[in-house]
């Protein structure tokens, strides 16, 4: 019986830490849709992305929460003004 390491599986909902943060500066993205692409909507600034599946898993830095859980994701800190 081969082992293959556990992949993480993600839901709707799930707020995921991506290794590279959105140009707002919030590195918080919540799961909208789930499949082949994966699209995330942005924490800080509410864009949306869409993300191949693969490309999606190795960005995760971390899982945060899911929302259908219960998890509240923190307001964006304020931004910084612009000049
Ligand atoms: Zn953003």
């Amino acid at each position: 019986m081969s082992v293959s390491p556990e992949l993480p599986k993600f839901r709707l909902g799930d707020v995921v830490r991506l290794r590279k943060p959105h140009p707002c500066g919030d590195d918080r993205w919540e799961v909208v849709r789930v499949g082949a692409d994966f699209r995330l909507r942005c924490l800080g600034c509410g864009r949306y992305v869409l993300v191949p599946r693969r490309k999606f898993e190795r960005a995760v830095k971390e899982i945060l929460g899911s929302i259908p859980d219960g998890y509240q994701p923190e307001p964006p800190p304020p931004r910084p003004r612009r000049r």
